[in-house]
């Protein structure tokens, strides 16, 4: 029998055993990574799935295996089975559509190779490029591989392809670290292009500016005179006629000479409020990439980048932290990371997990505040002790459904701050007493039940992966 084969026996046995929403949340993407003597390493996509086969599974887990080889008893978890190649490789594809666009990237990358080997320059045209961003210091995952890739492929051959390229997504995900390193690598590969970065804040301000002093055509001649043009923020263009009438000509012009315009927004063009019909059909045209929330792995990469940029250590539990409790955007890791860093070199010390929770509480109640909502809780307690989110707000009454919906209770009164009498609405119109109740009888086990404190650390720890 091959590890493979060991391995879907076992896939089968737990199947069969725990609910279907357990099944593809935990073991899902699992594999046999090897077995040594008595121990069994399975490899896990993350922390997560690390954690829960390790404490809730790793019995049933044994006892499967234990069928088929009798000599293993114990278990263990590595979390990851990807090559490096992976991320720059872009093989996690969202859509057929993105595969082919990237598999297009790389082959126009290919072809390119031959101008890149060009002698590095830096390009002094008044370009408002910052060096402090490149490609190298930009950690690619799955939440900005498409386009991280597109930015790539238009430095190497501006306005050859996706033009224009329009980038969006939410605040602090890596838009303008992206906008600007293709500037630079545009810049580096051919020192003599002329690049234009510019936020369309300070483009509107610019043009008001030269329209009261009658220059406004000067204005836009520096604009199409441009190879690139990348335009950050564009959502502001929202309810300012007048730029957008100068801007779509601008635009106009640019396009049709060839020269390649890229752009940004905190949301995509049709959720863009009153810009023009003609603007946002242009701004569709061409390429659009999205860029997510980074998942934890991403974002340990991103803290160990910045921590290597910065010639600092600190030990991996922490990083873990970090990485696991602040998961809104990379600018706030990045800002809860500076603060430690900074401190730390100054008292030339390493941070331990309770100088860290202590300096980070802040962003971290804000972090879990922003998504937590009554029915992650439910479905989160429910995973654990596999009850349905039903049956916790319904009227079954046996021990196994009672107790996980006091815990839920505990929780909505803890984590969000509820009233009882709130709690009682959320749980299927149940009187405030019974909130009550569920509360203390929590509150009082956790005093001397050590294991039961263990389970609850843990499902809250779970809450923002709902
Ligand atoms: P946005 O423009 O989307 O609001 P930024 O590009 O300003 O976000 O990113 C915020 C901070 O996070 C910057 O300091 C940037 O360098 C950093 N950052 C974001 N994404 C990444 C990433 N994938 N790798 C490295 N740093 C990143
Ligand atoms: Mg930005």
């Amino acid at each position: 029998m091959t590890n493979e084969e060991l391995w879907q026996a076992v896939l089968g046995e737990m199947e069969l055993s725990i609910s279907k929403a357990s099944f593809t949340t935990w073991f899902k993407s699992t594999s046999i990574f090897g077995i040594t003597e008595n121990l069994l390493v399975v490899s896990v996509p993350n922390i997560f799935a690390k954690e829960w086969l390790e404490k809730k599974y790793k019995t049933q887990i044994i006892d499967a295996v234990q069928q088929y080889r009798r000599e293993i008893n114990t278990l263990s978890c590595r979390i990851g089975n990807s090559d490096p190649s992976d991320l720059n490789g872009i093989k996690k594809q969202k859509s057929d559509h993105n595969a082919n666009v990237v598999a297009d990237i790389k082959r126009i990358n290919n072809s390119q190779r031959s101008f890149s080997k060009q002698q590095p320059q830096r390009n002094t045209y008044k370009s408002n490029l910052n060096s402090r961003y490149s490609f190298d210091s930009f950690v690619v995952g799955g939440n900005n591989e498409l386009a991280y890739a597109a930015c790539r492929s238009i430095a190497e051959a501006p306005g050859k392809n996706y033009n224009p390229l329009f980038i969006y997504g939410g605040v602090g995900l890596g838009k303008t670290h992206l906008l600007q390193s293709t500037g630079n690598y545009a810049g580096k590969l051919n020192p003599n292009i002329k690049i234009r970065y510019v936020s369309m804040e300070r483009f509107t301000n610019e043009l008001v500016d030269a329209i009261q002093k009658s220059r406004a055509k000067e204005f836009k001649n520096n604009y199409i005179d441009l190879d690139i043009l990348i335009l950050d923020d564009v959502q502001f263009l929202a309810g300012k006629e007048k730029t957008q009438e100068e801007f779509f000509h601008i635009f106009e012009s640019l396009y049709q000479l060839g020269k390649q315009i890229i752009l940004s927004s905190d949301r995509a063009p049709k959720s863009i409020p009153t810009i023009e019909d003609r603007l946002r059909s242009r701004f569709e045209g061409g390429m659009m990439a999205d860029v997510n929330k980074p998942d934890l792995e991403t974002r340990i990469a991103i803290i160990n980048k910045k921590l290597s940029e910065k010639n600092f250590s600190i030990p991996e539990n922490v990083v873990e932290y970090l990485a696991t409790n602040i998961y809104h955007n990379v600018r706030e890791l990045e800002g809860a990371l500076n603060k430690i860093v900074v401190t730390f070199q100054l008292r030339n010390t390493t941070p331990t997990i309770e100088d860290v929770t202590e300096m980070t509480k802040d962003v971290i109640s804000i972090n879990r505040q922003k998504d937590l909502t009554v029915s992650k809780i439910i479905k989160s307690v429910g995973d654990f002790y596999d009850v349905k989110p039903e049956e916790i707000v319904g009227k079954a009454r046996q021990k196994k459904v009672v107790k996980p919906r006091q815990i839920v209770i505990y929780f909505l009164r803890q984590e969000l701050n509820l009233s009882f009498p709130e709690i009682g609405k959320s749980l299927g119109g149940r009187d405030h007493s019974t909130a009550i109740y569920g509360y203390e009888k929590v509150t009082k086990e956790l005093e001397n039940n050590l294991l039961m404190k263990d389970q609850l650390k843990f499902i809250k720890e779970k809450f923002i992966e709902y």
